[in-house]
């Protein structure tokens, strides 16, 4: 039995992600950025919630935080290194380590660049280890990748190097709905990529819907994310950086991005 993942738009375009382990009924909330549609969500699936699984302490992440403890009795979990600017941890979480979410266990994967001490929570089915998903806040995105706010461009490539590196069929669930803004820019800077080109009209499509773009998955990325195909020698004529390091061609590609205006 796969986790049942609710999407729970939260903000402008923050996501915030419903867990239920459907064996157990073991349930957590990923980021939530505000309370009161999380709660409303939760309330709808019988009013437990266990867990809240916080990937970094930027207040669009954090900010529901507290009410939903105080309504629900969650248990909070996050990175024991930026415990002084989370919200209190129940459960300090190391680089590495895996805890049992009901039956499911979840892998905490430091992912520095966006913030000092990010992390993404990596859910894995025991009956589906090869397909497990992946909740990474503010550091991959469809088709694109976090700011750079207190990490290097050398730090946030090695942490989306790591990501890109994990079973295809992972699913991406991220922190944002970003996916159109990425994809013209992606296109951009690969616009002999079909697979990408193709994927800006199935975007398209779903945005104009009123739809969300995740999940994704690294098979996808790996298709279509700039910020994971600095190898790609299209991609690196084209930014005049044929044999640079990949850390270097990820921080042009960084860097053109920021100024970018579709
Ligand atoms: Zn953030």
């Amino acid at each position: 039995m796969t986790p049942t993942i609710e999407i729970v738009p939260l903000l402008v375009d923050n996501y915030g992600y419903l867990i239920v382990d459907e064996a157990t009924g073991t349930t957590g909330f990923v980021d939530p950025g505000e309370a009161g549609p999380a709660a409303e969500r939760i309330r709808a699936r019988g009013g437990r919630l266990d867990w809240i699984l916080l990937t970094h302490h930027h207040g669009d992440h954090v900010a529901g935080t507290t009410e939903l403890v105080r309504a629900f009795g969650a248990r909070v979990a996050g990175a024991a290194a930026d415990a002084a600017r989370l919200p209190a941890l129940d459960r300090a979480l190391a680089e590495g380590e895996v805890w049992d979410f009901g039956r499911l266990r979840v892998r905490t994967l430091a992912t520095p660049g966006h913030t000092r001490h990010h992390v993404a929570f990596l859910v894995e089915d025991p009956d589906r280890p090869a397909a497990p998903d992946l909740f990474c806040g503010d550091t991959l995105f469809v088709m694109g990748c976090g700011r750079l706010f207190e990490g290097d461009a050398e730090t946030m490539w090695r942490s989306l190097a790591e990501l890109a590196a994990l079973p295809g069929e992972t699913r991406i669930w991220c922190g944002h709905e970003y996916t159109l803004a990425n994809a013209r820019f992606a296109l951009s800077v690969d616009p002999d990529n079909a697979a990408l080109r193709a994927r800006l009209a199935e975007v398209e499509r779903l945005r104009a819907e009123g739809r969300p773009t995740v999940p994704s998955t690294i098979a996808a990325e790996r298709l279509t994310n700039p910020f994971l195909r600095v190898e790609d020698p299209a991609i690196r004529r084209r930014l005049g950086l044929e044999s640079a390091p990949a850390a270097e061609v990820f921080a042009a590609l960084r860097k053109a991005k920021d100024t970018f205006r579709g």
